[in-house]
């Protein structure tokens, strides 16, 4: 017998009806290429995103028709999510930071016959015009007529303006519905390792996505938050926070491509920015930049991050600061949140080493999200916080194969295998300590490149530290650091080496130590372990 409820496919478009509806002044806050601010509203946004519904039908796109989008965190990017998944397509969001030949790719696989792109990435489309002049039918640039380039795209392919489709058309009468299985988003993996994948997340998917990330001990959004996803929209969703934000009817703010610390502090101060997500690097930055310089955050309670471990010292500081730090893990395929950190019962009372401890890992599976990490031979090691075990997971948003690569389909057990090694404690937390490709073994022992991480970005002097195996004939490899110094400082390989005594068992302190300028990062703002082995590893 079936429930005697009504039945509502659960849609994207349904989260932008409800922002227009019940917070229709409920702000979103764009900083423009040129520092410019845009403010405008749910109710505005949702108007102009029914008449782009019209602009992308007149563009011949079509239900289930790949659109991609190459642009920063902006009200028009926003536009787009809902408006190209809100008639049925899919918005395939395009990291402008990877390599031309990977957009080129990743444009002809997806078959994007229109690109939406910023004024300051039409020239990433100019150097692969050839490469995607076959798929590509329009490229529509995303602002007003008085920043339109001048086209150097090849024949065939339309050069458009934004604004001025959006001006010149109606709003369609109401968003379709349809079967919420449907594809709505598609974001390729960064593509550190092969080609990029594509995950293709669903409706249903972003839908129940969101409103586990709305919850109380996730990232708990509420009306009065002013929220600013400083992950780009062009990964993973931007975790959520453009679907999050407007269902409960929070501010949204909207960095562009001003990530550097003093822009962050600057718009985070002025915004009066309450919650802000990120990346371990960018918030290392803004702390160094708050220190240099004695400034303050005037407003902000908390600090979400996630997308690598962050360090120990720099969640410490961030607390002593007054702010809330939370801390989770997922992936592309996990649509963003597996795992997320929040006190239970048996730790609400710990102190403020053990809070510390608990918010350094990575959190617990939220509701949705089943995880397990197992041996070798495929046994669930104990919760016992010491024993390592590769971490699968399966969810109501975990991906089951990619797209367009039906070979890719996740095997009979349903569990997704995510490449990342880590301990469960007795409470459920799930702490990292590698992925599987970065392993260090030495002398049959793992050690763990995140711990020895984590301790060299807790001294003084360090401001960015990446571990990495290197060969070594004795032990068959041999942990090496590599350490950016914080400005005017230089530690000396001894002082590193003594700050691990004592912190990790003496075989895991790194024997090879080099100090160097700068760590190269991938394009989503993580470590490059890949250019560290090629220079050092040999
Ligand atoms: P994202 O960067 O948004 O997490 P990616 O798919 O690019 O998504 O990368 C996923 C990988 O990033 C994970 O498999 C894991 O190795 C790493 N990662 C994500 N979150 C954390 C975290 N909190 N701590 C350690 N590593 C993490």
């Amino acid at each position: 017998m079936l429930g005697l409820m009504q039945h509502r496919e659960l849609l994207l478009s349904s989260i932008l009806d409800h922002a227009a509806r019940y917070h229709g002044d409920g702000e979103v806050i764009s900083i423009r290429d040129d520092r410019s601010v845009s403010r405008t509203t749910y109710a505005a946004i949702s108007r102009r995103a029914r008449r782009l519904a019209t602009v992308l039908l007149g563009l011949g796109v079509r239900h289930g028709d790949r659109v991609a989008t190459l642009a920063m965190n902006s009200d028009r990017h926003l536009e787009l999510y809902y408006a190209i998944s809100g008639i049925g397509a899919v918005y395939n969001t395009v990291n402008p930071r990877l390599a031309a030949a990977d957009i080129a790719y990743i444009v002809d696989h997806a078959e994007d016959g229109v690109i939406f792109v910023d004024p300051g990435f039409v020239h990433i489309l100019e150097t692969i015009a050839t490469q995607i002049a076959g798929v590509v039918r329009a490229v529509v640039v995303m602002g007003a007529e008085s920043e339109m380039p001048a086209s150097k795209l090849p024949d065939g392919v339309a050069l458009l303006c934004y604004e001025t489709l959006i001006a010149g058309t109606e709003e369609i009468a109401a968003w379709p519905s349809f079967d919420e299985r449907s594809a709505a988003g598609l974001c390729y993996t960064s593509g550190t390792t092969g080609r990029p994948k594509g995950a293709l997340y669903s409706h249903r998917s972003i839908l129940i996505h969101t409103l586990m990330l709305c919850g109380g001990d996730v990232a708990g959004l509420r009306a009065v938050d002013r929220v600013m996803p400083m992950v780009p929209m062009f990964h993973v969703n931007a975790w959520g926070y453009p679907f999050g934000v407007p269902m409960s009817g929070g501010t949204l703010i909207m960095p562009g491509r001003h990530l550097d610390p003093v822009s962050v502090l600057t718009v985070m101060n002025r915004e009066k920015v309450t919650i802000a997500a990120g990346v371990p690097t960018l918030w290392l930055n803004l702390l160094n930049h708050l220190r240099e310089t004695d400034a303050k955050l005037e407003t902000l309670e908390r600090v979400l991050v996630g997308g690598a471990a962050m360090p120990r010292a720099l969640i410490a500081a961030y607390q002593d600061l007054g702010m809330r730090v939370s801390h989770g893990w997922g992936m592309t395929e996990s649509s963003s949140v597996a795992t997320w950190g929040a006190p239970k019962p048996a730790t609400a009372l710990l102190d403020r080493d053990g809070r510390i401890d608990e918010i350094a890992t990575q959190g617990r599976p939220v509701y949705g999200i089943d995880v397990r990490a197992t041996d070798e031979h495929g046994s669930e090691v104990p919760w016992d916080g010491k024993t390592q075990g590769e971490l699968s997971f399966r969810g109501h948003w975990v991906a089951s194969a990619y797209y367009r690569m039906p070979e890719t389909a996740i095997g009979d057990d349903g569990w997704f295998p995510t490449g990342d090694v880590g301990v469960v404690d007795a409470q459920g937390n799930i702490k990292l300590t590698d992925r599987t490709k970065d392993l260090i073994k030495s002398g049959g022992e793992w050690i763990s490149s995140i711990d020895i991480e984590n301790i060299a970005v807790g001294h003084p002097d360090v401001l960015e530290a990446a571990a990495i195996a290197i060969p070594d004939e004795r032990w068959g490899e041999r942990p090496m650091l590599i350490v950016v110094p914080r400005a005017g400082r230089t530690p000396t390989h001894e002082s590193l080496r003594d700050f691990y005594r004592g912190k990790v068992a003496s075989w895991s302190i790194p024997d090879r130590i080099e100090i160097v300028e700068s760590i190269p990062h991938g394009a989503t703002g993580k470590i490059l372990k890949t250019e560290l082995r090629k220079v050092y590893a040999k």
